[in-house]
């Protein structure tokens, strides 16, 4: 793609949606087109059709959604469900009829099933019942990828899928009970400290495993993942035309994941574990071998991205979502 192309970035405010315009900016890309929710809402599907036809966008990086950790997805399945569902046919289709040729769909691992196999390879799709804590979510992102898979052969369109593992780093939601794992930690540590508090709760039981991708290095993996040779490409993604995997290959312990938070925080008192909060999944990790072929590796470690991650939470304190 030539630096001059006219990239459109959906959820440019989001965390991974922004992380992929500052390293397209970085990377020489001049021509990046965004809009805010006020400016184009992508659940309304004249706008984005009007969108579309007016910018000339060459193309298109589709972060934009409605995403939570595991209580926001138990509370509200009906927006998870509506809103991806929405943003992503107006998206795809629109893109399909102003002629982009080129678009990357980001889903999440969660399209996997609750036991697959682990680690989990793109071929597990489809292949058993979903975790139901996020089930609306899931099914949303997997037509997400049966949309780029069905345009691309229709229409020979050339729209790509990655999923990520959990990710995390600056411009994530903080939110206490809605947020993902990292960051209710980062919060929770941190005020804690603030506090003096003696004791700080984690949820579950601390034995499911996870894996966690810096967002920076989920950006990287973006534009490889779009800019990699249509050859490439097709060769390593049969039979499944569209989706590929996305993550570090390696996964920890809840437990583990919350004594690296606590020391990364410096906060110094007692963990108890609240069993009556939901586990989900046992183990979700990613096979990431097919990434691998494809020329991508990981960089940035867990405790040095929540280095990271916690200095950009204390610098925006008090404006963070
Ligand atoms: P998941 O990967 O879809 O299950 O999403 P989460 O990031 O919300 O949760 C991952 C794991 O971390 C689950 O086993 C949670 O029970 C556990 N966990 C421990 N403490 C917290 C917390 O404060 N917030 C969240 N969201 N999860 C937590």
């Amino acid at each position: 793609m030539e630096l001059n192309s006219r990239i459109f970035v959906a959820g440019h405010r989001g965390m991974v949606g922004s992380a992929i315009v500052r390293q397209l900016e970085a990377s020489g890309y001049g021509n990046i087109i965004t809009r805010t929710r006020d400016e184009l809402d992508l659940t309304n599907q004249q706008a984005v059709f009007d969108f579309f036809k007016t910018e000339n966008i060459d193309q298109v990086y589709l972060a934009a959604a409605k995403v939570g950790g595991i209580v926001a997805n138990n509370t509200y399945p009906a927006d998870f469900i509506y809103e991806n569902l929405m943003v992503q046919c107006n998206v795809i289709h629109a893109a399909h009829l102003a002629n982009v040729q080129k678009l990357l769909f980001l889903g999440s691992s969660c399209i996997y099933p609750k036991l697959a196999t682990q680690p989990m390879a793109e071929s597990a799709l489809l292949t058993g019942e979903l975790e139901p804590t996020n089930e609306p979510y899931a099914v949303a992102k997997i037509a997400g990828i049966k949309l780029c898979e069905s345009y691309n052969r229709q229409y020979s369109r050339d729209y790509r899928s990655v999923m990520p593992t959990n990710l995390y780093g600056p411009n994530d939601n903080f939110h206490p009970e809605n947020s993902h794992v990292i960051p209710a930690l980062i919060r929770r540590f941190h005020e804690a400290k603030l506090n003096g508090d003696k004791e700080v709760v984690a949820w579950g039981s601390g034995k499911p495993m996870r894996e966690f991708l810096y967002v920076d290095d989920m950006a990287n993996a973006s534009i490889h993942v779009m800019n990699l040779s249509n050859q490439v490409y097709k060769d390593n993604t049969q039979p499944m035309l569209s989706h590929i995997n996305v993550g570090s290959g390696v996964d920890y312990t809840i437990r583990e994941l919350v004594e690296t938070v606590a020391s990364v925080v410096g906060f110094e008192g007692s963990i108890n574990f609240d069993v009556s909060r939901p586990d989900g999944a046992p183990r979700k990790l990613m096979d990431v071998g097919r990434l691998k072929v494809l020329g991508w590796e990981y960089m940035v470690e867990l405790d040095q991205g929540l280095r990271k991650t916690y200095n950009w939470f204390i610098e925006h304190n008090g404006h963070i979502r």
